[in-house]
């Protein structure tokens, strides 16, 4: 069976919570092979982290190239029993298809292979150009075994992709209303202030980080990063915690930290913005405090695919099917097309995300014939 429907029903009775494939992407892999695509099968490593399955087919070898990418692991159940229907039954009831993965992203999986199926079958078993699948079961959790190395492979095989549709759930309230155009960029870091230790009756003979940490935490909060951008809202530094660590109630603390999130649009790098907040933070400091940011590794880096062509045939495709216009927008948190746009632009459009990662997580029947058009319209336009 290759409509989304049963292609969805079938990939949900695999519980693949992360790390475990339970057979998902044997699923993808029959019905590709069956279609005439060259599939591959990879298993990546990394010590301390566990071994992942991944799958990379094409069919075609030309230009242009569209690639659907997207992840078969899911997040636990949870409450196996508070489910309506079981959590991986993928059973319909009412007009609704039930089970982990329904909507995050099993179904858009589903309809992405099934829309591609059908316009082989409409086109002569070929595309004008080349389609492929860039599916990882390495997602949900650390995401180290999954699409980077999975994008590497690939380049290193010399595997060149024009555009990417990721089938992560973008929409929020109905299926049209919203594409995924980029995500800002994410950067963590710990203020830490230096002061000296001492008795609390002897101040003159201490120095007292605590309402030094206060003044630079107001320092960093108080001043925009920016105005926003064409594509974004303003960035945003966020303070999450304020440790001193002091259990002595007469002893003035040696050392404050605060610890605080980033999220920056594309007037930064994360090079721009670490050299910001460190030159705001010198200024706030002056010649007095001591003080020093420690900054966490990031791989979330800022991306947006500007409106244009590719863009366009998408906002037509889901016009045509769900009599709505899109909105392009950024917001939301990060998926793997961070690491996707560094290869190639790349737009988000999936089902409906209300029931993501909740005990009864489903998806309207309907939704997943009407993204199977979407789709569908996509490939059309595309090679078209
Ligand atoms: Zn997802």
């Amino acid at each position: 069976m290759t409509d989304a429907i049963s292609i969805t029903r079938d990939l949900v009775r695999c519980p693949s919570v992360t790390p475990a494939d339970a057979g998902a992407l044997g699923v993808l892999e029959n019905l590709l092979k069956a279609a005439g695509f060259d599939v591959h099968r990879m298993t990546f490593s990394e010590a301390g982290t566990a071994d992942i399955d991944n799958l990379y087919a094409r069919i075609g070898s030309e230009a242009p190239h569209i690639t659907f990418a997207g992840h078969t692991d899911v997040v636990p159940p949870g409450d196996e029993s508070a489910w309506t229907l079981g959590a991986f039954s993928g059973e319909v009831k009412d007009g609704f298809l039930y089970g982990r993965g329904a909507v995050d992203m099993k179904g858009g999986i589903a309809c992405s292979v099934a829309a591609v199926l059908q316009y082989l079958k409409d086109n002569g078993g070929k595309p004008k150009g080349s389609i492929s699948f860039l599916i990882t079961g390495d997602e949900e959790d650390v995401s180290v075994n999954g699409t980077v190395k999975l994008l590497k492979w690939c380049a290193e095989r010399g595997e060149k992709f024009d555009h990417c549709v990721l089938g992560e759930p973008s929409n929020v309230e109905v299926l049209g209303d919203m594409i995924k155009v980029g995500r800002r960029g994410s950067q963590s870091g710990t203020l830490v202030v230096d002061g000296v230790q001492g008795h609390v009756a002897y101040p003159h003979r201490a120095s007292n980080p605590v309402p030094d940490i206060s003044r630079l935490i107001v320092a960093l909060s108080d001043q925009p990063l920016d105005h926003g951008s064409a594509q974004f809202q303003a960035s945003n530094l966020e303070f999450t915690t304020v440790d001193v660590g002091n259990t002595a109630g007469n002893v003035i603390p040696g050392q404050a930290r605060a610890k605080f999130n980033i999220r920056f649009n594309d007037n930064h790098t994360q090079e721009t913005l670490r050299r910001l907040v460190d030159a705001r933070l010198e200024t706030a400091c002056g010649n007095r405090i001591r003080a020093h940011i420690e900054w966490l590794p990031s791989n979330s880096n800022v991306f947006v695919t500007k409106p244009g062509p590719f863009t366009d045939l998408a906002v037509s495709a889901i016009e045509e099917v769900t009599g709505r216009k899109p909105e392009l927008s950024t917001s939301g948190g990060t998926s793997d097309a961070r690491f996707i746009s560094s290869y190639c632009p790349v737009i988000e459009f999936g089902l409906v995300g209300q029931t993501m990662h909740q005990i009864d997580e489903r998806t309207p029947v309907s939704d997943l014939e009407k993204l199977t058009k979407v789709y569908r319209g996509v490939l059309d336009r595309y090679f078209g």
